[in-house]
């Protein structure tokens, strides 16, 4: 392996500590605690999980974690009331409502329903509209994540040709619009583009957001290029379980200059960023100096 590897384990580490005193100033100072309310309908194992590290991490740096967890069969109406009274609770600075949702419930409703003040997810049409045109926003977990890593691998990222791999609402968009806000020439590519490996080829900065087992190989690298793998995908091999991203790791390593594991990557990046937004979202919510360094 030739390229640097792109520690998130130890990165998410150092936002957590960076988080972690921040809340503790604000708490000496002002006497606030920033509060993270999740809230999981049903029981998707993969989502228990989840909603069970969040709430670990949220009381690790500091904050204070409410977790509301609804029966499967949860109305509708039932729903949107209790984000209506999280909404309007004080201690509550961060809401999430982890999907997907069972099927019977609209999520684009149930997202739009959140105050975007507390939107810590990035998901509300208005965070959307605001991160579009530039403006200031609650950003999608994953992509800051990512951004955030290369901003520190790279300092600056003006100039650079970025290729995002995926167009979905939750990585893809919000990637591309953190990418042109730092002055990258943008390209998303899909589904339906042509001859893929050869406009990934063009990229000084690639980011998978794909959900395809190791697609990405070596010979669509452009040598030197930065790999940021956000796919995390499960596969059989050696009549084990393994975790594999969207990227074939060994063959990028060797022609990339710089790269993220999976897992190790980006994926813990996300919970990271998490608990950033909610801290960023309080410091709003009471006209705070807000943490350098943990925003778009
Ligand atoms: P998605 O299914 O919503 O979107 C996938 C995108 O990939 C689509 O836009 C589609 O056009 C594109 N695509 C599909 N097949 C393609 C192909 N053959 N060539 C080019 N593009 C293709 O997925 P998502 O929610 O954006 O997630 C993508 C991956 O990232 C998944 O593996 C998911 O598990 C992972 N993920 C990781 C984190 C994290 O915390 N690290 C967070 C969110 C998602």
């Amino acid at each position: 392996m030739t390229a640097k590897l792109i520690d998130g384990k130890a990165f998410a580490a150092t936002v957590r500590a960076k988080v972690a005193a921040h809340v503790a100033q604000i708490k000496e100072e002002n006497g606030i605690t920033p509060g993270l309310a999740v809230v999981l309908v049903g029981e998707d194992p993969a989502s228990q999980v989840y909603v069970r590290s969040k709430g670990k991490q949220t009381v690790e740096v500091g904050m204070n974690s409410y977790e509301h967890k609804l029966e499967a069969d949860t109305s509708e109406a039932d729903l949107l009331a209790l984000i209506d009274r999280l909404n309007k609770d004080p201690d509550v600075h961060g809401i999430l409502v982890q999907l997907p949702l069972p099927k019977h419930l609209d999520s684009d409703l149930v997202i739009n329903s959140i105050n975007p003040a507390k939107d810590v997810d990035g998901f509300h049409i208005s965070n959307v509209g605001l991160l579009g045109t530039g403006q200031k926003s609650m950003v999608p977990c994953t992509p800051l994540g990512s951004l955030m890593m290369l901003r520190d691998y790279h300092g600056s990222l003006s100039g650079l040709n970025a290729v995002v791999i995926g167009r979905s609402n939750i990585v893809g968009k919000p990637m591309a619009n953190l990418l042109l806000g730092d002055s990258c020439t943008v390209t998303i590519a899909h589904s339906r583009t042509k001859d893929l490996p050869s406009v990934v080829r063009q990229a000084d900065i690639v980011v998978a957001a794909v959900g395809r087992p190791e697609m990405v190989t070596g010979d669509w690298i452009k040598p030197g290029a930065t790999v940021i793998d956000v796919g995390i995908n499960r596969i059989e091999r050696d009549g084990k379980t393994a975790l594999v991203g969207d990227c074939e790791f060994a063959s990028c390593a060797e022609v990339a200059g710089a790269i993220t594991p999976v897992p190790g990557g980006v994926g813990p990046m996300t919970i990271a960023c998490l608990l950033a937004n909610t801290l960023t979202a309080c410091c709003r919510a009471h006209g705070l100096r807000e943490p350098e360094g943990l925003t778009a």
